[in-house]
C-alpha cells in the first residue's frame, strides 16, 4: 500500500483554499494593475499573493522541502512596482494569516523567493499560483494548482477552481471546488468553502465511463496558442466526436475529467519548440489519474517529472477517462500528429 501523505495533503488542500480565497478578494476588486511579463502574459496582484500565501504556509510546515514555483519576486522589487508590491502585501494581510503580526512587503517577496528552486531533486512541491490567468482576468475558469513530487512521481495534489460549479447541478451561485488526491489513495472533491455542510459520500470522483464517440466530450484551452484547436478538431472528427469542444482555461479541465463530465482533454503542441511546465500539469494529473483516467503526452508516453521546471522529455498532453485513451492515440497516429 502506498504511503498516505496525510499530513501533506491536508497542508496542501489548506493552502490552495487560502490561496483561492486572497484570489476572490483581488478578483472582486480588480484594478488594471496588471504587470507585463517578458513573454507578455498577465500577471496580476494575485498571482503573486497566491504564490506568498502557498509559500508560507509550505515553510511552516515543510521548511526543507524546495519549491519549484512559477512566479518570483524580481520584478514586484523593483522600484516602479510599489504600489503592485504593497497592494500584494495589503492583500495577503487581509487573509488575517497571522493574528499576532502583519508580515513586511520584505517577508512578503522572501515568501514568494521560496518558489525560485528549479532543479529536480527527490522531493519538490510544485505552484502554480494562478494557473489560467487569462480566465481569472475574464472571470472564466482559473485554478491555483500545487503538487508534491517524490522521486519523479507526483504523490500528492490539490487543485482550487475558484469559478467551478460544485457540481454539474448546481446553481451559479454554488462554485468553488478544491479537487486532490494522494497516490494509490483515489481523488476527492470538496467545495471550497462551507466543506462541512456536504456528505462525505459526495467526495470521491470518477472518471465518465463513456465509450461511445457519439456521447463523448472533449475539452481545450480557451487560447488556441496554448492549444492547436485545428488538430483537436480533426483528431475529434476521426473519431466520430459529434459534440463541439468545452473550451476553458486552466487545470480545471483535468478536474472536469476527473468528475466525468468530459471524456478527452487534449493539448497539441502549437510550436515544435515549446516545452509544458510541471506546475501546469502536476497537480491535474495526478488528480485524473486517481480518478481513474490517463494522462500520457502526443506519443503515448507518461508526463516525466524528472527535469526541473519542464516537461522536456514530453510533447503535448493527453488526458482521457482511460477507456477512450488507446483510441485517441491511434487517431493521433493516423493522423501523423504523434510526432516530437
Ligand atoms: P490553459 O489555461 O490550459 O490555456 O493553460 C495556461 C497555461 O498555458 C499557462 O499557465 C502557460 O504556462 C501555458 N502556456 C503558455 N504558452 C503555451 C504554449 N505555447 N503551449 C502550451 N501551453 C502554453
Ligand atoms: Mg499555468
Amino acid at each position: 500500500m502506498s504511503r498516505h501523505y496525510e499530513r501533506e495533503q491536508s497542508e496542501a488542500i489548506q493552502a490552495v483554499r487560502q490561496a483561492a480565497r486572497l484570489c476572490l478578494m483581488v478578483r472582486a476588486a480588480l484594478k488594471p494593475e496588471v504587470l507585463d511579463k517578458r513573454d507578455k502574459s498577465p500577471v496580476t496582484v494575485a498571482d503573486f499573493g497566491s504564490q506568498a500565501v502557498i509559500c508560507r504556509a509550505l515553510e511552516i510546515a515543510f521548511p526543507d522541502d524546495p519549491v519549484i514555483a512559477e512566479e518570483d519576486a524580481e520584478e514586484l522589487g523593483r522600484s516602479g512596482n510599489t504600489a503592485v508590491l504593497d497592494e500584494v502585501v495589503g492583500q495577503v494581510r487581509a487573509l488575517g494569516l497571522d493574528a499576532d503580526r502583519n508580515p513586511s512587503p520584505a517577508e512578503v517577496c522572501g515568501w514568494i523567493d521560496r518558489g525560485r528552486s528549479s532543479q529536480y531533486c527527490d522531493r519538490f512541491w510544485t505552484i502554480d499560483p494562478i494557473d489560467g490567468t487569462k480566465g481569472f482576468l475574464r472571470n472564466e475558469q482559473y485554478a491555483v494548482a500545487l503538487a508534491l513530487i517524490v522521486e519523479g512521481q507526483v504523490v500528492v495534489a490539490a487543485l482550487s477552481c475558484p469559478n467551478l460549479p460544485i457540481d454539474s447541478a448546481s446553481a451559479a451561485a454554488s462554485r468553488g471546488v478544491i479537487f486532490a488526491a494522494v497516490q494509490g489513495h483515489g481523488a476527492i472533491v470538496v467545495p471550497l468553502e462551507r466543506e462541512e455542510e456536504y456528505d462525505p459520500e459526495f467526495l470521491p470522483v470518477h472518471v465518465s465511463q463513456r465509450t461511445d464517440p457519439a456521447v463523448l466530450r472533449f475539452c481545450e484551452s480557451v487560447e488556441s496558442g496554448h492549444s492547436a484547436h485545428g488538430d483537436a478538431a480533426a483528431i475529434a472528427a476521426r473519431l466520430g466526436i459529434i459534440t463541439p469542444p468545452v473550451r476553458m482555461d486552466s487545470q480545471a479541465k483535468y478536474g472536469i475529467v476527473a468528475r466525468g463530465e468530459a471524456e478527452i482533454y487534449l493539448r497539441m503542441p502549437t510550436r515544435a519548440d515549446y516545452r509544458e511546465k510541471i506546475w501546469d500539469h502536476a497537480a491535474g494529473a495526478l488528480i485524473v489519474e486517481e480518478a481513474g483516467g490517463t494522462v500520457t503526452d502526443i506519443m503515448g508516453r507518461p508526463l516525466d517529472f524528472h527535469h526541473g521546471r519542464e516537461l522536456s522529455a514530453n510533447r503535448g498532453v493527453i488526458v482521457t477517462n482511460g477507456r477512450s485513451h488507446a483510441r485517441v492515440l491511434e487517431a493521433l497516429r493516423d493522423l501523423g500528429l504523434a510526432q516530437g
